[in-house]
């Protein structure tokens, strides 16, 4: 099968079956059923936490932790854990998850002003210059928009703190961390199977918030003092996130990954632009390498289209409820010849069609 799916994705081959292995033997006992307080476990989340910071070189100074709570949570803890005196923070609208990182953050009482947004065009482009109040205790915004298939094309200039949900293109290329105070993912993607949420954290964001409201497991500062380990942590999913990366650091690292992201990327955007039945609704410079999205010309017959791909053992094809079309998803673990298949059923299905 060819997983174009949004997340949870295609991980390595080799990664699945290395975790395999461990559900039936980790050192005697299965994964799952091995206590997080033991030695063996608490050195696969050191090593966990190491590889993060080697795979992205984040500088001294700062913190990874594994939590749960998904992404989702991750929009109420980064504004509980950024909140100073102004109670002010900016947030870029590029779409969904950010329209749902900015509702949670006006539920614990951020005073919020949406500094730009691409909203006006169906979140189908990244706004650019706009401008950013001074008093703003931080920015946030999501560098790349899983269902419409946008993403930042590096990191924009501003004094405020910088927060970012990097879900869907975290791992995908490198990121300079030392511009950002926080970082947070899903583990769904790029990282390892779902139930692991990824932070990273500069040391001197914590224990500064000003919210009254702090329960301890929205609290960056605790999880940092216990190294992830608060409460029970997603055992197997930081385990097997500990397995994609060290597979990652072994394949050449995010500078490789983002080139063969590039590869793959710009075979199918350029079969999407030459092709007559198909275009990309997102504007070119916007383009994501992670989720390309695209649909069929009024007219073309979408269930001949449907029958060739899933006949060609193609998965996840189908674009996200809210918006439909297509959307194929590229993760670090989808190979360029799972894009040459898609782009072969396009050409073929042009060829009868056309
Ligand atoms: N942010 C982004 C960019 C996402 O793609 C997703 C999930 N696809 C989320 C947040 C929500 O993540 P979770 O399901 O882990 O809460």
């Amino acid at each position: 099968k060819h997983n174009f799916g949004a997340g949870p994705c295609i991980l390595p081959q080799e990664v699945f079956g290395q975790a395999a292995d461990a559900v039936k033997d980790f050192n005697g006992l299965s994964i799952l059923e091995v206590s997080h307080r033991s030695a063996d476990f608490v050195k696969v989340m050191e090593e966990a936490h190491e590889l993060v910071k080697k795979a992205l070189n984040v500088p001294v100074g700062y913190s990874v932790l594994f939590l749960q709570g998904g992404a989702s949570l991750g929009f109420t803890i980064s504004a509980l854990n950024m909140m100073r005196e102004n109670k002010k923070a900016g947030y870029i609208n590029t779409g969904t998850w950010s329209s749902k990182a900015i509702k949670e953050a006006k539920s614990v009482g951020i005073d919020l002003n949406v500094i730009a947004s691409s909203e006006d065009k169906g979140f189908t482009y990244i706004p650019k210059g706009f401008d950013i109040p001074s008093d703003l205790d931080y920015v946030h915004y999501t560098s790349n928009n899983t269902i419409y298939g946008t993403q930042f094309n590096g990191i924009f200039e501003t004094s405020a703190p910088l927060v970012c949900d990097m879900s869907s293109d975290i791992f995908s290329k490198s990121v300079d961390v030392s511009k950002f105070d926080l970082i947070y993912a899903g583990a769904q993607k790029n990282l390892g199977p779902a139930g692991a949420t990824l932070y990273i954290v500069k040391d001197d964001v914590l224990g500064k918030s000003t919210s009254p409201f702090m329960p301890s497991y929205l609290n960056l500062k605790g999880h940092a003092e216990k190294d992830s380990m608060m409460n029970t942590p997603p055992v197997f999913s930081v385990y097997a996130s500990m397995l994609n990366l060290r597979h990652l650091i072994a394949n050449g690292g995010v500078e490789a990954a983002d080139i063969r992201n590039t590869a793959k990327g710009d075979l199918l955007y350029s079969e999407i632009d030459n092709n007559p039945l198909f275009f990309g609704p997102v504007a070119k410079e916007d383009r994501s390498n992670m989720n390309v999205t695209f649909l069929l010309n009024d007219g073309a017959p979408s269930q001949i289209f449907d029958k060739m791909w899933n006949e060609a053992n193609i998965v996840g094809l189908k674009g996200h409820r809210s918006v439909g079309g297509y959307r194929a998803s590229m993760y670090n673990a989808l190979t360029i010849d799972s894009v040459q298949v898609l782009v072969d059923v396009m050409k073929e299905f042009t060829r009868k069609n056309g």
